[in-house]
């Protein structure tokens, strides 16, 4: 269904955006795997998505906290087709006590590297009248929870920026969209837990079940590739029609 176009996917080294990025390269797209690290595993990684999906895979470095790094990945990638915004962070701390730099690395990575990718990718997009600009936003994107103030406000801007990018778009053949995943269990939700059972003074299981899977009505984690194949329907014909707005891939979390 992809074949000929390229998907760039900001942080897809691990969890999600790796999972998004395997889920394009078996629909037939090339791929542009990126982190902020450069290791002989990220490179090793590009070589073995590609081996498994037989779709050609390249890493490229990027620190997506840095706006000229943002718009050198796509310029970089020279292709225009598919852009993933997904790279992000998180912190977990009351307002009073959220440090301020979590507070601004939280809004660079989650929120403003998806305006400079996009804003660096689109004039390409209206080059060949045909793109897709998915936005990982979150559950948290729609609704809220305490001690995460700065990835909620970044959430929420992030389902915003979505609906602009939409409406400037319309009718040239590109399309936004924003997937808000709920809990997926990924090394950023694995490095909440600790954090939470201070927080909550719980265990790990009481953690998992009654804060996090509390919110989640299927009482299941979604998975990654349940995020890569949402993000596959985007880019199918069926989904040109669908355009700013967001899906909900959250176990029933925001019908509550
Ligand atoms: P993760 O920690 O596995 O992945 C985050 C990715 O971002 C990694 O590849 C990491 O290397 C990359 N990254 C971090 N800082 C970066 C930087 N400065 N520059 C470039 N890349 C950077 O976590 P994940 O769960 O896969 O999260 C992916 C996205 O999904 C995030 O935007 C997150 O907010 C969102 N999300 C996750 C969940 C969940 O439950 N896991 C739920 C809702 C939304």
């Amino acid at each position: 269904v992809l074949k000929g176009k390229t998907a760039v996917v900001t942080g897809s080294n691990s969890g999600i955006g790796l999972g998004i990025a395997k889920e394009l390269a078996r629909a037939g797209a090339n791929v542009v795997l990126n982190s902020y690290t450069d290791d002989a595993a990220d490179h090793k990684l590009a070589e073995d998505v590609a081996a498994e999906f037989g779709t050609e895979v390249r890493y490229i470095q990027a620190d997506m906290s840095k706006p000229d790094q943002c718009r050198a990945l796509i310029e970089k990638a020279g292709a225009y087709d598919i852009l993933v915004n997904n790279a992000g962070i998180q912190h977990v701390a009351p307002i009073p006590e959220f440090p301020v730099e979590k507070w601004d690395a939280i809004i660079a990575i989650n929120m403003s590297s998806a305006f400079h990718c996009t804003a660096a990718a689109l004039p390409g997009m209206q080059k060949n009248g045909w793109g897709r600009v998915i936005n990982i936003a979150s559950a948290h994107g729609l609704t809220a929870s305490p001690f995460k103030s700065a990835y909620v406000a970044a959430k929420h801007g992030v389902v915003g920026l979505t609906k602009v990018t939409a409406l400037e778009e319309a009718g040239k053949g590109i399309t936004c969209n924003a997937i808000c995943p709920g809990y997926v269990l990924t090394p950023i939700v694995e490095k909440q837990i600790p954090d939470q059972m201070k927080t909550h003074n719980m265990s790990r299981e009481d953690v998992i079940a009654k804060v996090m899977l509390e919110r989640q009505p299927s009482g299941e984690f979604a998975t990654v590739e349940q995020m890569g194949g949402t993000a596959v329907f985007l880019c199918s014909d069926a989904a040109a029609q669908i355009t700013g707005t967001t899906i909900s891939v959250d176990g029933g979390w925001t019908a509550m």
